[in-house]
Order: structure tokens, then C-alpha cells, then sequence
């Protein structure tokens, strides 16, 4: 499971710079709730597990730290009490904006969007007071009254805005939902009937709020049991979950209310992912780590290619995640071989270079031969050496002098030559792109996407494949006891 998608969602860790919505405004957006679609638009790596290095890393150190303590409660953890607390942190839990209207806040208050900055302070300060009411102890009907005799001053000035912002959280399920005990009886008066097709949660869930708004509600389902495709399979002590058995994250996701309601207790489910090759031995964990940087670098390269260069459609049809990623790897394994030409071509360049230079040496050593021969000649003479022969002499020391100067520089320059040369030779690039190994490795991850998102990867849109991952859950993968 660890290695499945993460979410995008960033957790803000540093408490000095928590900010609440308070009378003296607002922060400039909710650090809790930083969604990455604003990087889709700033340009940067958007895919899946690419999009969230920052998180990721986060992640690891508290891997390293959650390995010891595999068994404590999630929510023991500080950095999801810290995700949990305060009026920032309930409309987090809610997936509201701390600091804004939803559009349909602004749909169902048209005069709350309208009116000054203060009064939709006040709207919001009331919203996500009353979200923290019911979050703070979702095992009780947060009733009217309750929220106006909790409400803090002066927040409880304006009881129709309290009454009417109830209400609506209430309508739209972001409070009273769940399994919690009603202090008010479901109105006896049925409004009108509804049929709710199928019964798996989301039909299940929408029925009970139905039924609690006072609608007579009937449930259609097809197969012989609920659940959909939550089932679980009993045999005498034998209990397996069939279908869905993880809770993805605790932030932002109401199983947390769920899972507070029922006295549930949540685990982290371990980060041990070892991967084995067919032989049964696991991969080693460098090379398995290389892989999955890897598999992320080809994924934000997709991203590129979708966001930044609006590569979506080839010849009129449109690009698959599958096709894209192929691309990048036939565009990987080209720059392989480019820098394999550009490897040889230094290689031979060098050896062009110390070839020019041995062919210098070679003239130094035979000009210095032919002087030394002459000045020879003129020194040994027995006689006086007369002016043309003083001449030949002392011209002849000079230029042998310079050319053992020259022969000096030219050895030096011959040393770099080959050092250089022999560091090139000594680690040439890879010749491969990926190893058979590698792309086997590849390969899993490929299939765990294509695991994640239930589909082969060429059934995926490039462009709208990880559009949901804004709204992904954020934290460890937990499963209840
Ligand atoms: C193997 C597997 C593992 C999963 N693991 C996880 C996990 O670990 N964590 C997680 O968060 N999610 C997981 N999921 C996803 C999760 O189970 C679903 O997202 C969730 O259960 C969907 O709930 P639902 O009510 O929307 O739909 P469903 O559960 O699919 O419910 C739809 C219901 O409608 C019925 N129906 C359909 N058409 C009709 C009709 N015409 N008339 C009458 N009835 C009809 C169906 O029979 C079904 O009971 C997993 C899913 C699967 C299949």
C-alpha cells in the first residue's frame, strides 16, 4: 500500500505559523488545504506520486520514526493531531476552505457573497465553529440549540445566520452524518419518497440522511446483501475483506468521523513494501529505490508533457498515459545513445588532441637533435671559432634552450591529456537505459498503477488520468482492528 499514489494534499507541520481565523483577519490561504491544482497551473509536476517529493520526504522521516512505533494510534501521531486541531483544522476535516465560501456557500448565501469582507469573516467564523462542534464529538446530534449555547462571542449575536448556516451544513452533510445518537426524532410528517438505487455505502449513506431529513426512503438493491463493494467473507475464525479494507488517509476523510463514532481503532498499515524478483530474493534496496525515482522522474516527465506543453492529442486522438510513458522511455533510451556518441566523440577528441601532441614532441626532439649536431660541430673545432661559426653556436644554444622549454610544456600537456583520457575511459556512460532487471522492476510499478487506477494504463487519459488526486486523503494507510 505504500507505494501506491499518494495524496496531494500538503500537511503543514510548523506550529508557530498556525494561523486561526480570528478578528484580526485572515490568513492569505489555509496552509492545511495547500491543493496542488495551483501547481498544475504554476507548471510543475502534477502526476500521482511525483507531485508530492516535498511530501515524500516528509513521509520517509517519518517512516523511519513511525518503524518503531508501528502499533501506536494514528491518532497519537502530533502532525495529524496538529492536521486535526482548531478552526483551520475542522473545516479541513469538512474539505472546506477555512478561509473562503465553497460555491455552493456562495450559492445558498448569495447575500453573504456579496456583502463585506467582515460580515463573510463572521459567516465563516460561525461555519467553522459549528464544523468543530460536531467533529469535537460526532457521537451526539448537534442539535440547533446546542450550537447557539456553544457558540462563542460575538459569534452568537445573529442567531437567524447561526440558524440558517445549521442548516445548511446539516442539508449537505458536513455535520449529523454517520452512526450518532439523535437527541431530536426523525420528523414523524414524511416530506416526500424517495428510491435510492443501490446499496453499497454511497446509497447506504445517502439513504440514512434521506430518511433523517424526513423522506421515505426505499433502497433498491440487486444482489442478495449491502455493502456493494465493501463485503467481508466469515468462515468460523477466518475474516477477509473482500473489497475495500484501507482507509486511504485520515485528513479530510469523514471514515475518520466514521471510525470516532464506533470506537474504532485505526493502524497504520506497515510501510514494509519489500519487492521480490522471480528467483524469491528481494530486490536490493538501492537498486529498488533507483527504480521507483525512476518510475516518478518518467511520471513528472509526463506531467511535462501534458501541462506544460499541452501534448494531448496525437493526430486528432488523445494521448494515453500508457503511450506517453513509452515515449518518454523511447526519448530516454535516445538520449542514451546521444550520450553515448557524445562520450566517444570526447574519447576521440582526446586522442586527437595527444596525437597532435606527440607529433609536436616528435618535431621538438628531431629540431634539437639536428641544432645539437651543429652546435657540436662548432664547439669541438680545434681552432678559434670565427664570427659565422661564434654565430651558429651561440644561436644554436638559444633555440635549444627554448625547444627543451617547449619539449617541457609540450610532456606536461601530454600528463593532462591522458589523465583526462583515462577518466573518461574509466566510467563510460551507461550503454543501456534501463537494465532487463530495471525495467522488470519497471515494469511492477506500472502494474501497481495500472492496479490503483483499475485500468491498463492505455486506457488512461494523459491529461484527466490523476485528476482526482486533489481530492485524495491525506496521511498513512490504516486499517481497522
Ligand atoms: C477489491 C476492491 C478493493 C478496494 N479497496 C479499497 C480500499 O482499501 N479502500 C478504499 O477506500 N476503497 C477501496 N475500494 C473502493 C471502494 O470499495 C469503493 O469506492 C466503494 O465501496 C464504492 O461505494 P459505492 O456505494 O459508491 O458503490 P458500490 O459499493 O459499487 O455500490 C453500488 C451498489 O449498487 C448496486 N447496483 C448497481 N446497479 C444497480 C441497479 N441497477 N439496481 C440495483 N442495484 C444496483 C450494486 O450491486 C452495489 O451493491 C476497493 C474496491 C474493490 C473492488
Amino acid at each position: 500500500m505504500s507505494r501506491r499514489k499518494k495524496a496531494k494534499l500538503e500537511i503543514k507541520e510548523d506550529k508557530d505559523e498556525k494561523s486561526s481565523l480570528t478578528e484580526q483577519g485572515f490568513p492569505e490561504t489555509s496552509d492545511k488545504l495547500k491543493v496542488s491544482s495551483n501547481e498544475k497551473k504554476a507548471g510543475q509536476v502534477t502526476s500521482g506520486r511525483a507531485s508530492v517529493l516535498k511530501k515524500e520526504k516528509k513521509d520517509d522521516l517519518k517512516k523511519e520514526k513511525d518503524s518503531d512505533k508501528q502499533e501506536d494510534s494514528e491518532l497519537d501521531d502530533p502532525i495529524i493531531k496538529d492536521l486535526f486541531s482548531g478552526l483551520e483544522g475542522a473545516a479541513f476535516q469538512s474539505r472546506m476552505p477555512f478561509d473562503k465560501l465553497t460555491s455552493t456557500e456562495a450559492a445558498c448565501f448569495p447575500d453573504i457573497a456579496s456583502a463585506a469582507l467582515q460580515t463573510i469573516k463572521v459567516f465563516l467564523n460561525i461555519r467553522n465553529r459549528i464544523l468543530k462542534m460536531w467533529l469535537d464529538n460526532p457521537k451526539q446530534q448537534l442539535i440547533l440549540d446546542h450550537a447557539i449555547e456553544n457558540m462563542e462571542q460575538p459569534y452568537n449575536s445573529d442567531i437567524p445566520l447561526l440558524k440558517r448556516i445549521h442548516a445548511f451544513l446539516e442539508r449537505n452533510g458536513f455535520i449529523n452524518y454517520g452512526i450518532f445518537k439523535r437527541l431530536q426524532p426523525i420528523p414523524k410528517k414524511k416530506y416526500g419518497k424517495v428510491i435510492v438505487i443501490g446499496a453499497g455505502i454511497a446509497g447506504l449513506a445517502a439513504a440514512q440522511q434521506l430518511q433523517q431529513f424526513g423522506l421515505e426512503v426505499i433502497v433498491l438493491e440487486a444482489r442478495d446483501r449491502v455493502g456493494g463493494r465493501i463485503a467481508t467473507f466469515r468462515k468460523g475464525n477466518y475474516i477477509a475483506d473482500l473489497g475495500a479494507m484501507v482507509v486511504t488517509g485520515l485528513g479530510g476523510n469523514p471514515v475518520t468521523t466514521l471510525s470516532k463514532q464506533i470506537d474504532m481503532e485505526l493502524h497504520r498499515i506497515r510501510q514494509k513494501c519489500p519487492l521480490y524478483q522471480s528467483c524469491g530474493v528481494t530486490v536490493d534496496k538501492d537498486k529498488d529505490e533507483m527504480v521507483e525515482r525512476e518510475f516518478n522522474r518518467l511520471l513528472e516527465a509526463t506531467s511535462y508533457l501534458s501541462h506544460q506543453l499541452d501534448f494531448n492529442y496525437a493526430g486528432n486522438k488523445p494521448v494515453s498515459l500508457g503511450q506517453a510513458l513509452e515515449w518518454v522511455i523511447k526519448l530516454q533510451e535516445k538520449h542514451v545513445k546521444e550520450r553515448q556518441i557524445q562520450h566517444l566523440k570526447s574519447v576521440i577528441d582526446l586522442q586527437e588532441k595527444l596525437m597532435a601532441n606527440e607529433r609536436e614532441l616528435v618535431r621538438v626532439k628531431e629540431t634539437m637533435q639536428e641544432i645539437n649536431v651543429k652546435v657540436k660541430e662548432v664547439s669541438n673545432l680545434e681552432s678559434k671559432r670565427d664570427l659565422n661559426q661564434e654565430f651558429v653556436y651561440r644561436s644554436g644554444i638559444r633555440d635549444l634552450n627554448a625547444l627543451a622549454k617547449e619539449w617541457d610544456q609540450l610532456k606536461v600537456q601530454e600528463k593532462e591529456i591522458e589523465d583526462k583520457l583515462a577518466e573518461l575511459e574509466s566510467s563510460p556512460p551507461s550503454d543501456v537505459y534501463l537494465s532487463s532487471q530495471d525495467r522488470q522492476i519497471l515494469d511492477w510499478h506500472f502494474a501497481n498503477l495500472e492496479f490503483a487506477n483499475a485500468t491498463p494504463l492505455s486506457n488512461l487519459s494523459l491529461k484527466h488520468w490523476d485528476q482526482d488526486d486533489d481530492f485524495e486523503f491525506t496521511g498513512n494507510h490504516l486499517t481497522g482492528m
